[in-house]
């Protein structure tokens, strides 16, 4: 099975829920951090990574010693990725998606491919969970075609956890699709119900069940509930403000550890989404 964690909003503890529902369950069971712009699930984990690879994606490269000018290459590029400029062809690596499009229409085989490099990769272990997780390159502005490469650790004979990235865009809808359930980890406050609702209207798109928790929930105010009642997305957790939670997450600890009454409750959450997505 295929859990998603997700958020419109950051920084509202999607970290916390998918690294403390992973330690909870405790065996047979994986985590893809693919919030690869800001990856933070290793920082409470403490994985000892065994691999590591550079990741890459091909782009064109145009021997002009071959070309003919005819255009071909620019026409079929939905993304402006390669322009016929005067007697030259230019190919913008940036705006590439790979679709291999340009290489395929070009009649004189002027067009090759080379990578270009995402980011990075890293595997790893911590007790019976294993961990992976994508670090973009600085600078490169692409995120989905790393993020798909984490997920393609995904075994089919263990639970996978990933973490999305925050937001309803492009890296978030590669971290959801194709899963399973999504659990959306929202606060109360005007701002988490904003976020909320384009987060569960990106989750309908994708025809996915989900189910929501709700952070320091003794805080802020009551619309997020009464959203998730007129929504039929149901409440499976709530997590109260405590400063002792608040402490060991400054310290890179995980809630389950520091307070263990906790890990029952993470599996409680963990049968509970079994039960919805089956
Ligand atoms: S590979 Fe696809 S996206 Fe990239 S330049 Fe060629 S046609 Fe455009
Ligand atoms: S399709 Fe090939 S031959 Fe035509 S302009 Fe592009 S690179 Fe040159």
């Amino acid at each position: 099975m295929i859990i998603s964690i997700a958020s419109g909003k950051g920084g509202t503890g999607k970290t916390t829920v998918a690294t403390n529902m992973a330690v909870s369950v405790g065996s047979d069971v994986q985590v893809l951090d693919c919030d690869v712009e800001e990856p933070n699930a290793h920082l409470f984990l403490h994985p000892i990574i065994e691999e590591i690879q550079t990741m890459t994606t091909p782009v064109p490269e145009v021997d002009m010693e071959k070309c003919n000018l005819c255009g071909k290459c620019g026409e079929i590029c939905q993304f402006k990725a390669i322009v016929v400029i005067g007697e030259t062809v230019l190919p913008f690596h940036e705006l590439c998606h790979s679709c291999g499009g340009c290489m395929e229409v070009c009649p004189t085989k002027a067009i090759t491919e080379i990578g270009r490099e995402l980011g990075v990769v890293e595997r790893g272990h911590r007790n019976g969970i294993e961990f992976v997780h994508g670090k973009l390159r600085v600078g490169e502005a692409m995120s989905p075609p790393l993020i798909r490469k984490v997920r393609e650790y995904a075994r089919s004979d263990a639970l996978t956890i990933i973490d999305a990235p925050p937001g309803t865009s492009c890296p978030v809808i590669a971290s959801m699709k194709g899963a399973n359930f999504v659990l959306l980890v929202t606060e109360p406050t005007p701002f988490g119900l904003h976020d909320l609702k384009l987060a569960v209207g990106a989750v309908r798109i994708l025809d996915i069940p989900c189910g929501l928790v709700i952070n320091r929930s003794d805080m802020g105010n009551r619309e997020v509930w009464a959203y998730a009642q007129q929504e039929d997305v149901p409440v499976l957790m709530e997590i109260p403000f405590d400063r002792r939670m608040a402490e060991a997450y400054s310290r890179g600890e995980m809630i389950v550890e520091t307070l263990p009454e906790w890990r029952e409750k993470f599996l409680d959450l963990y049968h509970r989404i079994e039960n919805l997505a089956a």
